[in-house]
């Protein structure tokens, strides 16, 4: 790629300096990434394209520039995720705009879409049989931008009707392939596999090739400046995970100190820390063997990333970057309680938990799923919420992202008070022993808790590290020791009409994992036992209005038959007692076996509406979690908690 980066045919991409990017110029790059699988080939691709934008872009103001906007469309996007503006319309109101639109019958846009698959070649395919006076203007890249915007903002009584009439407008105006992509944009999805990760380094490398001008490097310090840029980029924007902030800066000062110029900022959360799963304390100590780590009580709630920003407000992200303030105006009332003066801003990382101030004990997460998600009143709670906090990652204009764990700690306790019922600080025992961390891990379970969980305390790997999945943070769940040690989270993508007495709801449901390389959802396993008559009515008011006409075209079905597919939505939280290799389903296939992985006696334990589709357990972690039980050699069942 570093040879022919200069092969970028400038001149003729449809536009010049300072104009708006025509639709039809993404659309042309959207085509040849989805007609390649090759990562190095997509990277290439996009970077091309997005440094002919960055280089005619002579917006003044942020908010004009074409290439956020280019960057937000690629990753079907209208705003950072916390401000909660997203697209996703329904499959019956978007055909009911193409019917419109095209002036065919919807039973004929649903009959091509059983054939084929894909609504948005259905769109693109369903020509416009009715005459127009005029040529539409071609489509512009902010254009578009603006217009799924609106759509995405319609609220109240009459925003079906101003949906429909804005997509009728767009697609009107669509030429070519553009109907393909603005109809897949609406459905939430491209579908062209282009991954996150992808774009970031795209768009690192454009921006390196761009402040490099017409300047001639050597080939291997040119591949190291590329290696470098993205770096920088992939870390700054792991920490301030906002476009909207992040471009504007790339484009005004390139690379070179962006890490100064783009920080962590209280109000933009980032996207939290995970950990890895164990099956064993043994597990843990190999781990660890030789360092200083910690273990800490793993509280059963929902995580809540709490900031205080300069101007004293506070805010509280989900686990998914949402802003949850409105679901929590308690927490937002209780937090100030906790702080002492010296503090000014902050963010920590804690977990809320619902929590019975009678007994002065923590309840089980039920209890806290039973509060509404949006717009709750103060005055309304019945289920009260206990925070426990367990990192600190900002404080007083500082990040403190690149400290070791220890140090953060003693900062959080030095800054923080514990508030009786209110706020209390992550319960921790320094014990390295397998009997002082079985014990510990006893003590968890019975206050309360889903076991423990085990951080590397000191030496740079105690970093906090933004959204990875880590091995410095190890999770050990008492429930789950002897299954595969962790449960799994998987989406619905199908279900089985039910027998005899059940014949009116669901009986049985198909789930999958998610393939973040492909994009795609992978089956996994069917389940249908163990539902009461009175959850599986609720799954089914939840899950019909999800029904398709056909499979989606980004959900790899293996061999299995289910009645209906769902839109790829809800997510539930299922525990299995091992897995095995198969030929049906097509969950983690080609990265152990050929044939897929799939889930024996499995069981669902809970929605979790805290994770959206793309979060789910991922292909990778399933084939982790086979190849953890192959070579536990048949151990199945053994290092239980006091192994
Ligand atoms: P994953 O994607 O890792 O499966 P998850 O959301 O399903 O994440 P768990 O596997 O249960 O969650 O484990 C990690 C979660 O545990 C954190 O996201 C956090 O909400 C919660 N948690 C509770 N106590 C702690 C603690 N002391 N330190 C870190 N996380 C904690």
């Amino acid at each position: 790629f570093t040879k022919n980066h200069k092969s970028v045919p400038v001149a003729d991409k449809g536009w010049k300096d300072g104009e708006a990017v025509p639709y039809a110029a993404l659309v042309s790059t959207f085509e040849k990434i989805e007609a390649t699988t090759k990562r190095l080939e997509i990277l290439e691709i996009l970077t091309q394209f997005f440094l002919v934008v960055a280089r005619r872009d002579t917006a003044k103001l942020a908010k004009d520039s074409n290439l956020l906007k280019v960057v937000y469309l690629c990753i079907n996007r209208l705003c950072p995720d916390y401000m909660g503006i997203e697209l996703g319309i329904g499959e019956s109101l978007l055909v009911k705009a193409i019917a419109e639109s095209t002036g065919r019958a919807a039973t004929k846009i649903k009959e091509d879409l059983r054939k084929e698959g894909d609504l948005g070649k259905v769109a693109m395919n369903s020509r416009n049989t009715q005459p127009t006076m005029f040529k539409p203007k071609a489509l512009t890249v902010p254009y578009v931008f603006q217009q799924l915007t609106d759509i995405a903002k319609a609220t109240g009584n009459a925003s079906q009707t101003k949906k429909v009439g804005i997509i009728k407008k767009l697609l009107a105006a669509c030429q070519g392939n553009e109907a393909k992509f603005i109809v897949r944009s609406l459905e939430g999805k491209l579908r062209i596999g282009l991954a996150d990760k992808t774009l970031v380094v795209a768009l690192a490398h454009a921006i390196v090739l761009k402040g490099m001008g017409e300047k001639k490097i050597p080939h291997d310090k040119l591949a190291s400046k590329l290696e470098e840029g993205a770096e920088i980029v992939k870390s700054v924007y792991s920490e301030l995970p906002n476009y909207d902030l992040v471009i504007p800066a790339l484009m005004e000062g390139g690379v070179e100190g962006l890490k100064e110029r783009c920080k962590l900022t209280p109000g933009v959360p980032l996207k939290p820390m995970l950990a890895k799963p164990t099956k064993a304390i043994g597990e843990v100590l190999d781990r660890f063997e030789g360092k200083q780590f910690t273990c800490e009580y793993k509280y059963d709630g929902e995580r809540a990333q709490v900031h205080l920003l300069e101007n004293g407000e506070i805010a509280v992200f989900s686990r998914n970057s949402e802003n949850m303030s409105a679901k929590y105006p308690d927490l937002v009332q209780q937090v100030p309680r906790s702080i002492k003066p010296s503090v000014k801003s902050f963010v920590i990382d804690a977990e809320a938990v619902a929590y019975d101030l009678e007994t002065k004990k923590i309840l089980p997460f039920q209890d806290l799923s039973r509060r509404k998600r949006k717009d709750v009143r103060a005055e309304d709670i019945t289920v009260r919420v206990h925070l426990f906090a367990f990192d600190l990652l900002y404080l007083n204009g500082e990040s403190l992202l690149t400290k070791e764990l220890i140090d953060r700690r003693a900062l959080l306790m030095e800054h923080f008070q514990p508030v009786e019922s209110e706020f209390a600080f992550a319960k921790s025992s320094d014990g390295t022993t397998t009997e002082e961390i079985a014990s510990f891990l006893e003590e968890s379970v019975k206050d309360g808790c889903e076991g423990l969980m085990v951080k590397m305390l000191t030496t740079p790997s105690s970093t906090y590290e933004p959204s990875r999945r880590s091995m410095n943070w190890l999770k050990l769940k008492k429930d789950y020791l002897s299954g595969v040690g962790d449960s799994l989270d998987l989406v619905v993508v199908g279900a089985y009409h039910g027998k005899g007495k059940r014949t009116s709801v669901y009986g049985a449901f198909l789930l999958a994992c998610y393939d973040p390389d492909s994009e795609n959802f992978q089956t996994i396993c069917k389940i249908g036992t163990g539902f009461s008559e009175e959850v599986l009515s609720q799954f089914y008011e939840l899950l019909k209005p999800l029904e398709l006409e056909v499979v989606r075209g980004d959900i790899e079905v293996g061999s299995a038959k289910p009645d209906v597919w769902f839109e790829p939505k809800i997510v539930w939280e299922v525990l299995t007692a091992d897995l095995s290799l198969s030929p049906v389903y097509a969950a983690a296939h080609g990265l152990v076996d050929s044939r897929g992985i799939s889930l024996r006696f499995p069981r669902f334990i809970r929605i979790r509406d805290d994770k959206s589709a793309d979060e789910a357990t991922t292909a990778e972690q399933v084939s982790e979690f086979y190849q953890r039980q192959v070579t536990a050699g048949g151990k199945k069942g053994g290092g239980g908690g006091g192994e």
